[in-house]
């Protein structure tokens, strides 16, 4: 980490020497390329915390893990999809049932609706396969961008988009790589900024970040190898 923080720090400085702050430096193709850089060097083998075992599965947990860990997630997929192992079978599951195999995930009358609603389009509309195309993806009940993105980047390696959660919402503010109120504002300004063929891998590295060191309430900037890059207010640390 020493070595990382040592290159990304000679190009803080290279990129935003006179124009600390500012939108030009902050999106300076040569910082863009530092982050990039640091984060592949932080986490090289990122990939997505949900068990799945089909683009199905991997679209049902993402749905359940709005507003709730990937860890508790994975703790209820696996009798969920013993019981209904298929998009037909869980449409035709009864919502009580599915309520309770996924209480313990939160809003789990939304998530049940969601899922079952989910199960229905996907055998009716897309002859039991989950699309491959984001305007497809977000008329399933429940899914919306994020979902959609995270199922093409996962599961078909295509990114026509950019996963933002909370951890992406959050860094992208704190790097100034975006200024949106929104998860979406926020997507379009990382599409702008962060080229298409690093789009899969930013988020899933952007999200261990956020749960690993720039955390929340507290970030470890101590411990972060992207903080000679970043001039964030929240900062706990500066070299
Ligand atoms: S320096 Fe601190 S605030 Fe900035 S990205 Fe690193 S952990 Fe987050």
């Amino acid at each position: 980490m020493h070595t990382a923080k040592t290159n990304a720090k000679k190009v803080a400085k290279r990129a935003t020497p006179a124009s600390k702050g500012s939108t030009r430096g902050d999106l300076a193709p040569e910082r863009i390329a530092a982050i990039l850089k640091a984060l592949d060097e932080a986490y090289p083998n990122a990939v997505c915390a949900l068990n799945h075992k089909s683009p199905w599965e991997l679209l049902v947990a993402t749905i359940l893990s709005a507003q709730c860990t990937d860890v508790r997630v994975n703790m209820v997929t696996p009798e969920l999809f013993r019981r209904f192992p298929t998009p037909a079978a869980m449409a035709k599951a009864g919502l009580p049932e599915l309520e309770d195999l996924i209480r313990t995930t939160g809003f789990f009358r939304n998530k049940a609706k969601s899922i079952q609603g989910a199960a229905q389009t996907i055998t009716d509309k897309f002859g039991g396969k989950v699309p491959e195309t984001l305007d497809e993806i977000i008329t399933v009940p429940g899914a919306a961008r994020k979902t959609a993105n995270v199922v093409l980047g996962v599961s078909f390696g295509k990114a026509e988009g950019l996963v933002v959660d909370t951890h992406v919402f959050r860094i992208a503010h704190r790097l100034s790589l975006a200024k949106g109120d929104t998860a979406q504002a926020v997507e379009q300004e990382l599409m702008r900024v962060i080229p298409q063929d690093k789009w899969i891998d930013f988020s899933h590295q952007v999200i261990h970040h956020g749960r690993q060191v720039c955390i929340a309430r507290k970030p470890k900037c101590h411990d972060c190898n992207l903080e000679p890059l970043c001039h964030s207010k929240d900062k706990t640390w500066q070299s």
